[in-house]
Order: structure tokens, then C-alpha cells, then sequence
């Protein structure tokens, strides 16, 4: 067999995929498919070894540095940690229907719907369930109000967002498409490539992104629960008063969470439940990932996660339940500016504006962490190239990087698929009830 070393085999298996969908959307000759983990596999006999899938894949890397400056108009600043962005917003749908079923505020849906109500978007690329296993993402080319509502809160494992694009290449309308960090670097690079698919293309909506999760860990803990057994209407990855907790809606309408679904006295949250997924089943491609707000779209999306304190002077803002939902949105483009005004002015949004000094300090510790992550792996490990980026990433003192060798034990679990499974099990055990309670108790002493 002739040498396939173009296609992305390679990637997939030095584990340097994070599941974007963009290699699946570009062969021509549609040979790669997804396997039951959300992960592309290629038909070698069949391919031609063109290198289309790997040109557009960014598992390796990406020109972040020339892509940003493009973008921006401006160079890349190392020290922020959300980018550059021309406003930043507390945002919810004003329809209440909406602002319940969306993740944080309900935002995207809303602006989407209100897109698509006026002709702007013909559709929008986005995440739902695969009707098999409803915790697993499933990529669909939304085109009505209900495929937008109906995509649900969410999805936090792997989700292959881009392979979808293929749908809407030939056609002549505008769309929008909502996508993690990684997946909006991929689409810069298929649209220098294909201008077919860039001229489909109306605004980009990037959510902020900590990690992805493998796709068996849920897998594992709907076996354990018994939910497998269940005929399941819809997965809700964060129910009730935000940021909520992991239920499933059953075919009779009965609501019932996932974790622990018989105990009573104490439910753990999303955020809680992520937290330690994110140590055992992080995709190791993440490790090295530094753009957790989604820096090149026009509009990026993520939870008002503030501490406390940084809102201490700041009375309006300070006084706000965030339990109620909302989305924490940057305008980083004039296409978004416009099409947030817009959906504003058309009632579909509330919008509350930020001044700069509290927005930047919005999801810090995460962005701040995952950044220091991403350059001690791309230093030390170097198996992800984003252009110059290497030379811009500042001297790490001793005592940072000590703190970021302490940080990485706590995910070295991730490289080990039987060791995790097995903690995972026990997680999910009376035991790991109680551990998870008293890391509920440890998180509400620190607020
Ligand atoms: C893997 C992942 C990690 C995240 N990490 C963080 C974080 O650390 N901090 C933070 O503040 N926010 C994070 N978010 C974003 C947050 O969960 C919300 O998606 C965001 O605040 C938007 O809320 P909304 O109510 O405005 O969106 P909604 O109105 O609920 O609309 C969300 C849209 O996102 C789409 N979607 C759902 N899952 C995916 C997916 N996996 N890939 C692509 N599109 C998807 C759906 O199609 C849906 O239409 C993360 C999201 C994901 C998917
Ligand atoms: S034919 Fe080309 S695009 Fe398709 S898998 Fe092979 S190298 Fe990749
Ligand atoms: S990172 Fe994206 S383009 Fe690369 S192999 Fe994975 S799904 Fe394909
Ligand atoms: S951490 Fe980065 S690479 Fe991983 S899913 Fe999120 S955006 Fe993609």
C-alpha cells in the first residue's frame, strides 16, 4: 500500500485530535467517519493521500499568531486572557422558554432564533444529541426556531462540530455557527481553503472552553446509574438554578438526575461533576490548547463566572442573581457588533454592558490556568506548533512552573484509560457521594 502519511491517521492516533470535524467535512471523497467515540477514522484503502484532511486540521497546530493579527488588526498580547474584544455584555433571552433552556443565559439561542426569524441566517451549525446515546454530541445544521431550541443545553464531550459543513456548502444562503475554540481555528483554516464554504459563513459564535470530555466517561456513569436501560427523551447536562445539575428527561416526561439519581440528600452540580471529569478525561490534544474564549470569532460565549469580590464596587452589577441565567458575551468583530445590536433592537436579547475592568476579570482563574497549561506542554513537549507563538510565551519562573508540574499530577490520570475508568467507578461509589459532598461543603466555605 502506497505511503498514506497526508491523511490525519497520524493525528488521531499520537492522540493530537480534539474531534473539530473540519477533516471529515473536507475530503472529497467523504472516507472519513466517526467512530462510536466521536473520534474520525479514514478508510486508508480509499484515500488518495491529497493531504486535504490534515492541511485543515489543527490538532497539529495552527498560525494562531497571523490569524489573530488579521482578525484584530492588532498583535497578539500574551497577558490577556480573553483577547481582544470590542464590548463585553451580561446577556439572557428575553423569551423565558428560551432563557430556561438555555446553558448560562440562553443567549445564543435567542440571537440565533431572531437571526433565522428575519432571513439573516438560513440556518446554524450546532450541537444536539445523537439519538442512540443522548449524552453524546451530535453536529446538525439547525434551520427552523425548534432545531434551535431543541439542540439543548450544552454537550461537554467530545463533539466534531465541523462535520456538518458539507451540508451547507452548495447552498446560497448565510449561516451561523456556533463552535469550541479549537473548532473556530479550524474553520479560519477551511475557509482560506474553500471559498465556497466561507461565502456560507455570516458570523461565528466561539463558546469559552475549559475542556472537552471523552465520550466514554458518560458512557460509564449512565451504565453505572442504570440509565442505559431507560427509554430517554433528552439529556440536560445543567438543570435547574444555574449552573444546575445533570438530568435526563425520560419518555413520560419524568425528570430524573444523573448522578446518585436514588440518593436525596445532596446532588452534586455541573460544575462540580466537570471538574472532576476534566482530571480524568481530558483529551490529551487539550493539554496544549490556550485559547479557552474563543479569541478569533466575532461574538464569544461563556458563564458570568466572577468572584465575589470583583464586583464589590460595583453595586448594579454585584446585586444581580446570577442563579437567574446569564451569558457572558464579548463583541470581538463590526459583524457582531451589528448583529447583536440588532437582535437586541428586534427584543430577542437583554444586554447589560460590562466596563472593561470587570469583564477581564470574567472566568480568569480558568483562562489564566489553562494558559499556563498549554505553555508548559508546548514547551516542554512541543508536538503542537502555533507558528511563533513558542518565542512570545514568557520566561515561567521556578516557582510557576513547580506549580504547573503540581497541577499536571492531577491529570495524569487522563493518560491512563484503564487507571481512570477504574477511580471513575469508585467516584461513583457511596464513597466518591461522600468525597463529592464534602468538596461541595469545601467550595461553599471558599466563596
Ligand atoms: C465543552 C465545553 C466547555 C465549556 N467550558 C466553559 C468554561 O470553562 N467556562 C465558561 O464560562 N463557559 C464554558 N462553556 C460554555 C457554556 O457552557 C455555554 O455554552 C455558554 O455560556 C453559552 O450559553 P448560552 O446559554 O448563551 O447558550 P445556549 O443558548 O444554551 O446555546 C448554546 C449552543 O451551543 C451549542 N453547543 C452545545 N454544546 C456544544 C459543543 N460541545 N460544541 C459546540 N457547540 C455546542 C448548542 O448547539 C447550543 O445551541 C463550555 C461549553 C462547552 C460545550
Ligand atoms: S483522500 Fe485526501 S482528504 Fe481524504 S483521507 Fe485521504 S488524504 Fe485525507
Ligand atoms: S483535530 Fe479535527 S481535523 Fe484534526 S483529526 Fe481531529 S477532527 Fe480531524
Ligand atoms: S480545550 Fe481547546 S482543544 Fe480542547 S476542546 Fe476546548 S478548545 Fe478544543
Amino acid at each position: 500500500m502506497a505511503n498514506k502519511e497526508n491523511n490525519i491517521k497520524n493525528i488521531v492516533e499520537s492522540k493530537l485530535c480534539n474531534s473539530c470535524g473540519a477533516c471529515i467535512a473536507s475530503c472529497p471523497f467523504n472516507i472519513i467517519k466517526k467512530d462510536n467515540d466521536n473520534i474520525p477514522r479514514v478508510s486508508e484503502e480509499n484515500c488518495i493521500n491529497c493531504g486535504i484532511c490534515k492541511q485543515v486540521c489543527q490538532g497539529t497546530g495552527v498560525d494562531f499568531l497571523r490569524y489573530y493579527e488579521k482578525f484584530h488588526k492588532k498583535p497578539y498580547n500574551m497577558e490577556t486572557t480573553l483577547g481582544d474584544y470590542q464590548g463585553a455584555y451580561l446577556s439572557f433571552a428575553n423569551n423565558d422558554n428560551i432563557r430556561q433552556k438555555g446553558t448560562s443565559g440562553g443567549f445564543i439561542k435567542a440571537f440565533l432564533v431572531s437571526l433565522l426569524e428575519t432571513s439573516k441566517i438560513q440556518g446554524a451549525i450546532l450541537i444536539s444529541s445523537d439519538e442512540k446515546e443522548c449524552f453524546k454530541a451530535k453536529a446538525i445544521v439547525a434551520r427552523s426556531k425548534e432545531d434551535i431550541l431543541n439542540t439543548g443545553k450544552s454537550k461537554y464531550s467530545r463533539s466534531l462540530t465541523l462535520d456538518v459543513l458539507k451540508e451547507i456548502e452548495n447552498e446560497s444562503g448565510k449561516f451561523a455557527i456556533v463552535g469550541l475554540p479549537c473548532q473556530i481555528q479550524a474553520l479560519w483554516k477551511i475557509r482560506k481553503l474553500n471559498p465556497k464554504i466561507n461565502n456560507r459563513i455570516l458570523v461565528t459564535i466561539g463558546l469559552f472552553c475549559h475542556a472537552q470530555v471523552e465520550v466514554v466517561a458518560k458512557r460509564i456513569i449512565f451504565k453505572k446509574f442504570g440509565l442505559d436501560k431507560l427509554n430517554i427523551k433528552e439529556y440536560i447536562s445543567r438543570y435547574g438554578k444555574h449552573p444546575g445539575t445533570p438530568h435526563v428527561r425520560l419518555e413520560n416526561d419524568d425528570i430524573i438526575p444523573v448522578y446518585f439519581p436514588k440518593k436525596k440528600f445532596f446532588r452534586p452540580t455541573s460544575h462540580e461533576v466537570l471538574n472532576v471529569m476534566y482530571h480524568l478525561y481530558t483529551p490529551k490534544r487539550c493539554m496544549y490548547c490556550f485559547d479557552g474564549a474563543s479569541e478569533l470569532a466575532d461574538i464569544s460565549v461563556g458563564d458570568p463566572w466572577f468572584k465575589k469580590r470583583d464586583l464589590k464596587n460595583f453595586k448594579d452589577i454585584k446585586n444581580i442573581n446570577f442563579n437567574d441565567g446569564y451569558s457572558f458575551v464579548l463583541v470581538r468583530s463590526d459583524i457582531g457588533n451589528e448583529l447583536i445590536n440588532f437582535a437586541f433592537e428586534n427584543n430577542a436579547i437583554s444586554i447589560k454592558e460590562l466596563p472593561k475592568e470587570i469583564a477581564d476579570k470574567c472566568n480568569k482563574k480558568m483562562l489564566k490556568s489553562k494558559k499556563l497549561r498549554a505553555w508548559y506542554f508546548i514547551k516542554k513537549e512541543g508536538k503542537v506548533d502555533f507558528g511563533d507563538y513558542e518565542k512570545l510565551i514568557p520566561n515561567l519562573s521556578q516557582e510557576k512552573l513547580l506549580k504547573q508540574r503540581i497541577s499536571n499530577i492531577f491529570h495524569i490520570l487522563c493518560f491512563y484509560p484503564s487507571i481512570r475508568n477504574f477511580i471513575l467507578k469508585i467516584l461513583l461509589s457511596n464513597f466518591g457521594y461522600i468525597f463529592l459532598y464534602i468538596n461541595n461543603l469545601k467550595r461553599k466555605f471558599k466563596k
